[in-house]
Order: structure tokens, then sequence, then C-alpha cells
């Protein structure tokens, strides 16, 4: 049975682009499925009554200022973008940073043209899709420049005569590289976060929220987690537990029959290579194993 919409809630997406697939999968490993059929905007969490929404990314900060979703899954620098353009009114709140999409907004210009430092900006025309962000920027430093607003392609936008220089998200660097344009400044750094409506209210959607908060928190938590279990005599737990990654403080228990001996498990941030395996070999642990980590609750 479906429950009715104001027991439900939901998560925007992006429908198509850098973010959606990673996005899709994080909440796949926070224990949703849904089905998601062609073309369809909306889809029905089957086991939790959480939808996912599939729009344009530049079109969820707005359903989060308008509480037509509850949670969104967006770029920093789309959600900063709105925030500034905004004004006064109420903005999503940012949850947590969720690890993928990582980007930087930054300035660029022609390689070997006139503009090769900041100051050289003053009075230049500068294309960007995120005139608010550069616009305060600009201010910050007392610099004056026109803004040329273009909604893709930006990077072609001096070859074109448009702008002097662009304004515009990088990550690996290949794309300001094949334009021959060489990088002034960073704006800010971004990646995809997990932001909240200001409209979020409401005992069954603060409930859900922070249940769905949880799941993401621990499905990112465990993302590169390990668990060690090895056995070792009693007298070398001090010298295992200085050598495990993370300094986790691990559990120990005694072995039926063997007085002397532990079991010993332990929760570490990262894998240990095999040079830590060995350090704990030498100081006296056997049947050490490390197993991978799906998910923690903490
Ligand atoms: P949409 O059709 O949803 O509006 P889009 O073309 O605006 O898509 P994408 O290019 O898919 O958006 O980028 C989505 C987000 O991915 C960006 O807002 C940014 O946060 C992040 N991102 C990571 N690396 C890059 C990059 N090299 N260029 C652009 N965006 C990047
Ligand atoms: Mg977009």
């Amino acid at each position: 049975m479906r429950l009715t919409t104001d027991s439900r809630i939901k998560i925007a997406v992006q429908k198509s682009g850098r973010l959606t697939e990673h996005s899709l999968e994080l909440l796949v490993r926070c224990g949703l499925s849904y089905s998601r059929g062609k073309d369809q905007l909306i889809c029905y969490g089957e086991n939790m009554p959480v939808d996912v929404l599939l729009v344009r990314d530049d079109d969820i900060p707005g359903l989060l200022v308008d509480g037509s979703c509850e949670l969104g899954i967006v770029g920093r620098n789309v959600l900063d973008e709105q925030r500034l353009a905004g004004g006064a009114a109420p903005s999503p709140a940012t949850i947590q940073p969720l690890g993928f999409g990582s980007c930087r907004l930054a300035l660029a210009a022609p390689d070997g043209g006139a503009i090769g430092t900041l100051a050289g900006l003053d009075g230049s025309r500068i294309a960007t899709s995120y005139p608010a962000l550069l616009a305060d920027w600009l201010q910050a430093r007392g610099l004056r420049a026109d803004i040329v607003v273009l909604n893709g392609s930006v990077e072609i936008a001096p070859r074109l005569g448009k702008a002097d220089a662009i304004c515009d998200l990088v990550s690996s660097g290949a794309t300001l590289a094949a334009n021959q344009l060489r990088e002034i400044a960073t704006l800010m750094r971004s990646e995809a976060v997990l932001a909240r409506s200001p409209h979020a209210q409401g005992v069954v959607a603060t409930q859900l929220i922070d249940r769905l908060c949880a799941r993401i928190a621990g499905a990112l938590s465990g993302a590169g987690a390990r668990l060690l279990m090895l056995q070792a005599p009693r007298s070398a737990l001090a010298a295992i537990t200085e050598l495990l990654p993370g300094r986790e403080q691990p559990s120990v228990v005694g072995l039926d029959g063997r007085p002397d001996d532990i079991a010993v498990q332990a929760l570490c941030s990262s894998s240990p290579d095999w040079q830590q395996l060995e350090e704990l070999k030498r100081v006296g642990a056997r049947n050490v194993m490390v197993l991978s980590v799906e998910r923690m609750l903490a």
C-alpha cells in the first residue's frame, strides 16, 4: 500500500549528468530500492517512503527553496550561486558533503594573452554560468568587470570574441588546456552535497530525513573502512593496538581453552597495507584477516 503524500519525502537528484550515477548509487547503498522507468521524473521508493525526483541540477535549489522537495543532491557551486542570487530568501541548508563531483570554479584567460594576473581582469569581460559567485568574488577584491552570462560552452567565449576571460568549472583542467586557456585563480572548491529544504518540517518528514541522513553518513563512512580480525597472545595487545590504522580502540575477546590468547577485532578507517600486516605478524598476530565493511550505523 502506498502511503499518503505527506508521509513521504522527496529527494531531488540530477536527471542526467555528472552527478546522476553517483547520486543514485549512493541511495541504493542506503538501502533504497525504486523503479526507474523510461522518462520517469519521479521514482517511487519501494521499501522506504522516500521518492526520487529526477531534474536538471539548476532546478534543485529552487525546488528546495519552495518546499517541493525536502532533500536534494547538488553541487555546492549550484547551491551557492542560487543563495547569492536569491538575496534574502531562505536558502537550503547543507547537511553534508558527499565525496563526489569534485571540481573548482576557476578564472582562466587565453594562454599568452593580455590577461596574466588578477589585476589584468579589471575592466575585462568575463564569460560565466555563475554570475552571482563571480560578482561576489570580484567585489571582495575590488575588481570591476563585465560579466557575460552564458549557459554552456563558456570555454569558447574568448575565441568567439565574446569575452576576454572565463569563469568556469574545472576538474582535471583538460578542457582549459584544449582551449588554450590558462588558469588565473580559483574562486571556490566544490563537490556534491546533501541539502535540505528550509521548509522541511513536520514529525514524519523530520524522522525520515534523519533516518536517511544517518544511512547516508553510514554509507559514506563505511566506504573505505575495513574490519581487521586477528588472534594473538594477550601480551601483544598493546603493540598490536599501536599498529592499527586509525588507532581505533579494538574489541578484544578471550578464546575458549586458551587463556593466554585473544581474538581482536578493529574497525579501521582505511585498509591496512601488506607492510602493516607483516608488522602485526611480527609483534605476534596470527590468522590476520581484512574484511570490507558494507555498511555501518553508528
Ligand atoms: P543539467 O542538465 O542537469 O543542468 P549540467 O550540464 O548543468 O547538467 P553537469 O555538467 O552534469 O551539469 O555537472 C553537474 C555538476 O557536476 C556541476 O554543477 C559540478 O558541481 C559537478 N562537476 C564536477 N566536475 C565538473 C566539471 N569538470 N565540469 C562541470 N561540472 C563539474
Ligand atoms: Mg545545470
